[in-house]
């Protein structure tokens, strides 16, 4: 039994370090096949992960280009000696990420990245490529938030969540839509008639179905947009004659021509809208800075950012959502005198002391711990029922909040 109060020394990345460093490592791109990703589940034995990566190094002489053998020989070398550091493998296991990440053509250099999740990791893996295998650390990441998918034609539908890069299916469906050949004796008309109302009742029952799937999430704003297809008219007609109910209608992001439908067609629905949902991920980063800036802008008093400011707000509990920008870099230090004055100071890692002068009684103050303020942040936002939001730099929006000092928050009320 793991005590959950226990120190997370060596229990590893929290989801927000482990997002930030997602972020990082999946903008690397190798200009060979030269970035080493290695994954290593717990119970793992460690020396027979040495032997491997000694006969990868090997392997390795055969590589013809001269620079991308250096430098996988470099990632493996640099990975080798941090396995014999580590005599078992940590409760989660640990994910190495090695290689070049110089930009320029001239001296490489040669970063490691090593990983333990805050998720036991599945399943060992290897591989040597021109970027990093970050999937299953992404699974580790994806919160309770979904997308919701409707597939559909005249003859049947199904109805599904995306949730990370999982599809899980709700319901299927089933129409009783009659084909074109009418039975004889029947008149075209009558026919005509029929089939038109058996359509209407099987969107009807669509619509009803994605209520009871989609609505809650919705309320509670874990519906990050709904993405409707299908092959022929069937979805078209679904949403221009306004069948879904209107808060799931507003969540509609994107509607595509599939070459399938039900169950099947879900993977295919969420290939193909591949690029409105990154899309619509940036515009939800974009909305929460905009409603920052609007309220700075409207003087309300309901925007606060630098991270005094903001630390201050959220341990009063007036935050609703803290906004941190992904490239935003800066530690808490806390210090200790023999008489037990405390002292914490905000700093950027490089410029932390090893000690202060106590201002209360000249002693010496000595650092006693060292944490990055996401961390912290995401601690106490906890704690506080608070939202945080790592904003990608990516878009205008990130930029301008990282031009405003990289921390901000949203507040529930005014303070001051
Ligand atoms: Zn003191």
């Amino acid at each position: 039994m793991t005590d959950p109060n226990q120190n997370d020394e060596d229990v590893g990345m929290n989801k927000y370090q482990l997002k930030k460093l997602v972020n990082k490592l999946d903008d690397i791109r190798g200009r060979n096949t030269e970035l080493v990703s290695l994954y290593i589940p717990a119970g793992y034995d460690m020396s027979k992960i040495s032997e491997f990566i000694t006969s990868e190094q090997s392997e390795a002489e055969n590589i013809k280009s001269k620079h991308t053998r250096t430098n996988v020989q470099d990632a493996l070398g640099k990975i080798g000696r941090k396995v014999q550091e580590e005599h078992t493998t940590p409760e989660n296991g640990v994910a190495f990420f090695a290689g070049n990440v110089s930009d320029t053509q001239g001296r490489p250099e040669i970063n490691i990245w090593e990983v333990v999740p805050p998720q036991p990791i599945e399943s060992r893996h290897y591989r040597c490529d021109k970027e990093f295998v970050l999937e299953p650390l992404k699974q580790m990441i994806v919160d309770d938030s979904v997308y919701g998918l409707i597939v559909c034609d005249k003859n049947e539908a199904a109805i599904g969540y995306l949730q990370g890069n999982s599809i899980k299916t709700a319901y299927t469906l089933d129409s009783e839509v009659p084909g074109k050949t009418r039975a004889g004796g029947q008149s075209a008309q009558r026919f005509a008639r029929l089939r038109k109302e058996m359509l209407k009742s099987f969107l009807g029952e669509i619509a009803d179905k994605s209520q009871t799937a989609f609505l809650d999430k919705a309320r509670e704003d874990k519906l990050l947009g709904i993405i409707v297809g299908g092959p022929g008219f069937v979805k078209d007609k679904l949403l221009d004659d306004d069948y879904l109910h209107q808060e799931l209608q507003e969540k509609v992001i994107t509607r595509e021509s599939l070459g399938h439908s039900g169950e099947g067609a879900l993977k295919e629905l969420v290939n193909r809208a591949e690029e409105s949902i990154e899309d619509s991920q940036a515009v939800l980063e974009k909305q929460e800075v905009q409603r920052f800036f609007k309220n700075l802008k409207e003087e309300n008093g309901k925007s606060e950012y630098g991270l005094e400011p903001v630390m201050k707000a959220l341990k009063m509990g007036a935050v609703d959502t803290v906004l941190i920008s992904e490239d935003y870099d800066m530690f808490e230090a806390k210090y200790e005198c023999d008489n037990d004055h405390e002292k914490t100071v905000f700093e950027k890692e490089a410029e932390i002391d090893d000690s202060v002068e106590c201002s209360e009684c000249g002693e010496e103050m000595v650092l006693e711990e060292i944490s990055d303020i996401i961390d912290v942040v995401a601690e106490k936002a906890e704690e506080m029922g608070s939202e945080l939001e790592i904003i990608s730099t990516d878009h205008e929006e990130g930029q301008r909040l990282m031009n405003m000092g990289g921390i901000a928050a949203v507040l529930r009320y005014r303070i001051r």
